[in-house]
């Protein structure tokens, strides 16, 4: 059955090791082809073995190695069908078997075989039983490893085979490799540095273990494995951005930068001010800057944004601000032309003579200027271009594109960031703006080709945002949730109430609502024993509109399946204080920024992520006067209330983001590598961790990082490291797949 004499490596077909008959299962349920599939199929947990049947107790899982010692049929008296008892023994204890139904057992279970027993342990008439256990039936007896056996792996099921028979195949696969037929990523100096097993020791570990000590070195190594070979690729791009060659953007006396901060009504943060003096150092070098700033909510990252582009202009350059949504486009231009004044009024009547001008290219403007924004673009005439990722990464042509901003995003993956870059003559020089606080470790990963710069402060005469949890099943409570809106409006003020559901009351879908509707929760999850509609914009608007406290209100909708039109006119309308409560969905979770407005309710709150939370309630606090945030929740689930405590306990967004990261997981965080799952039915491909948690980590993906520099450094192109190029390469190819099928 098997290939004898030829060589055996990852690219071998498994049914010439395997056979034919493992094999095919192998392929049509998990896509798993060659050795090297096989070996990546990883356990996704182990049995232990009870070595024996003595020292039981009641509740106690075991998994036992046992022969069959009799086996007796008998009809039930209550119900129909017959029942199986069977007695099992290790040589020298014994355990009662009970099956209600015999069929499929009866067979199987017969004197003299040899089986692994599985199951919790009960007590019967003064006897030890296991009821219905799991078992498998072990051909040849105790086989050549006997009951001595390590830990047992578990594997994902596999449609038409035993785990047993999988683990047996990869058990043959590995036995018929030798150390260097397996590619080795890791050097081996930093091995023996770290003392980590080679790789084909660390398949062993992980699929034939000895015992779990074992297991633990090699998922050790695997990790270290997985943030080395990452941390490769990102030294590497480092090093070749180092290479890269930009026109230098050197700021100019008595330019536009130079005007507009003289006519700043407010004093920049110290923050402000070192990060500013960072990007013009950076803009006046030739090699293309590469940063990412990530700041907390409210702490103004768009003026520094601003004062790069007009350092961008005023060399001769134009600056390009990318935002997430639409409605986040027109916000900037909105304020960014209003900041301007005149400066933004270039070539026109009235302008300034050292003026530019600022295009603005949405999705939904009239084609008329659209084309004008599109002609002021590719003359140079407007220094600045506001708009969507999509539409100016698609269609528009720069005169000389100096400096590409993206706001708000902390899922900007790599390849996109590629693509921007093609958009000029030169290079142009990047900064990345993030939409939450993130820790450390996804800084060091997703971001780990870009220098980072962090605010932390918040502009002063800010005031501080309280928040509070609402129990949304006390009617007094939630009155009086209604009541305070109504007294910040009396008192001049504006609200936002956010609602994870659209309702079905609105007009067909014209935009897109993607991003913005939470999916309904899984059932099982959360506490309700039904699970409650959640609250949507409309239910929730006309609610308010029968409120009497809110009597005389001006309340308004917006969501992203309103025309674009419509979204702007109502976004407007807000901002010039026009409307008093605006009910919506996440549409306004980042960048919008109101600062009349004081007052947020979330509804059904634990429906949110806590940094998704934070994000939310920095819409309001913005300006002079103190923010309220209020978040109603039915659910009485205590990891939801400890959750929403967090949120109202603390305005640490980077305590937050930490804490989201741990709840949630890594898999939210990296961008085009999420796509996991959709590839191939093994779970992942291999460009996604499987081992590395950018929760706990951090000190493997520093070490890791520090290694990879260093070898980088001495070896840009890896020719000295064949394999860890080769594993990088795949890693790059399946980032792209992923890329490219996401479309
Ligand atoms: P974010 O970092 O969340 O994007 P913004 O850039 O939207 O924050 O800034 C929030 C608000 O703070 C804006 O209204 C902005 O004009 C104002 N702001 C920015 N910098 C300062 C400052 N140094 N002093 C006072 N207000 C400021
Ligand atoms: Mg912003």
């Amino acid at each position: 059955m098997s290939v004898v004499g030829a060589v055996v490596d990852e690219s071998t077909k498994l049914s010439a090791v395997v056979g034919a008959r493992s094999a095919g299962p192998l392929a049509k349920a998990r896509d798993l082809h060659t050795v090297g599939d096989l070996l990546e199929f990883w356990p996704r947990r182990y049995l232990e073995h009870t070595s024996d049947l003595s020292n039981l107790h009641v509740g106690m899982y075991v998994v036992v190695v046992a022969e069959v010692k009799s086996a007796t049929t008998r009809r039930m008296q209550k119900r129909r069908g017959e029942m199986l008892n069977v007695t099992i023994t290790d040589g020298r204890d014994e355990v009662d078997l009970t099956f209600f139904k015999s069929w499929g057992h009866k067979d199987a279970l017969v004197p003299g075989v040899t089986a692994l027993f599985a199951g919790e342990v009960g007590m019967y008439r003064g006897r030890w039983q296991l009821t219905h256990p799991a078992y498998q039936v072990l051909e040849g007896g105790l086989g050549p490893h006997g009951a001595d056996r390590g830990p047992i792996p578990v594997y994902l099921q596999v449609k038409g085979m035993q785990n047993w028979s999988v683990a047996e195949c990869v058990r043959i696969v590995l036995d018929h490799l030798e150390g260097d037929s397996v590619p080795e990523p890791l050097p081996a100096t930093l091995r023996s540095r770290h003392g980590l097993p080679g790789r084909l020791d660390a398949l062993k570990g992980i699929h034939v273990p000895r015992d779990f000590a074992q297991v633990q070195r090699a998922r050790h190594r695997l990790r270290y494995e997985e943030a080395f070979v990452f941390q490769s690729l990102l030294a590497q791009r480092r090093a070749r951005q180092a290479e890269e060659r930009t026109q230098a953007r050197r700021p100019r006396e008595g330019g536009l930068l130079a005007a507009f901060d003289a006519r700043l009504p407010f004093e920049l943060t110290a923050g402000q001010r070192a990060v500013g003096e960072t990007l013009a150092h950076e803009m006046s070098r030739d090699v293309p800057m590469h940063r990412l700033l990530q700041g907390e909510v409210g702490s103004g990252k768009t003026v520094i944004a601003l004062r790069a582009m007009l350092a961008a202009v005023d060399a001769g350059g134009q600056a390009a601000l990318l935002a997430p949504t639409e409605v986040l486009a027109v916000q900037h231009h909105r304020s960014i032309t209003a900041m301007l004044g005149d400066l933004a009024e270039g070539g026109m009547l009235g302008g300034s003579e050292i003026g530019t001008r600022v295009a603005l290219l949405t999705g939904s403007q009239p084609t008329q200027a659209r084309r004008q924004n599109l002609l002021d673009a590719a003359s140079g005439d407007a220094g600045i271009v506001i708009g969507t990722h999509a539409l100016i990464q698609e269609h528009v042509q720069f005169q000389d594109l100096a400096l590409v901003v993206v706001d708000e995003q902390h899922r900007f993956g790599v390849e996109q960031r590629d693509a921007l870059r093609g958009k000029g003559n030169q290079p142009p020089h990047v900064l990345v703006m993030t939409a939450t606080p993130i820790p450390r470790t996804v800084t060091m990963t997703v971001f780990g080709d870009m220098e980072t710069s962090t605010l932390t402060e918040l502009p002063k005469g800010r005031s501080p945002i309280a928040t509070h949890v609402v129990p949304a099943d006390r009617p007094a409570w939630v009155q009086r949730t209604w009541e305070r809106i109504a007294e910040e409006v009396r008192s001049g003020r504006q609200a936002y109430v956010v609602c994870p559901r659209i309702g079905d009351d609105g007009p067909p879908s014209a935009g897109s609502a993607d991003d913005e509707e939470l999916a309904a929760p899984e059932p099982g999850e959360g506490d309700e024993a039904a699970p409650r509609e959640m609250a949507s914009v409309y239910a929730v608007e006309a609610l308010l509109r029968e409120n009497p406290a809110l009597e005389g209100l001006t309340i308004a909708v917006l969501h992203g399946r309103l025309a674009p039109e419509d979204k702007d006119a109502v976004m407007a309308a807000f901002t010039r204080g026009e409307v008093d409560v605006l009910v919506s969905t996440t549409v306004i979770e980042v960048g919008v920024d109101v600062p009349n407005a004081t007052v947020m309710v979330v509804m059904d709150a634990e429906r949110f992520g806590v940094s998704q939370l934070h994000q939310l309630r920095g819409r309001v606090g913005r300006g002079r006067h103190a923010g309220l945030c209020l978040l109603m929740t039915a659910s009485e689930a205590e990891t939801a209330r400890e959750r929403l405590d967090a949120v109202a306990g603390t305005t640490d967004g980077f305590e937050l983001a930490r804490l989201d990261l741990e709840l949630r997981g890594t898999g939210d965080v990296l961008s085009a590598r999420q796509s996991g799952g959709g590839r191939s039915s093994r779970g992942m491909g291999r460009g996604s961790f499987r081992f590395l948690s950018l929760v706990r980590d951090e000190d493997v993906i520093l070490q890791a990082r520090d290694d990879a520099t260093a070898l980088v450094a001495a070896d840009p192109d890896l020719a000295e490291h064949p394999d860890l190029r080769a594993a990088v390469r795949s890693w790059v190819d399946e980032e792209q797949a992923a890329f490219l099928e996401r479309g």
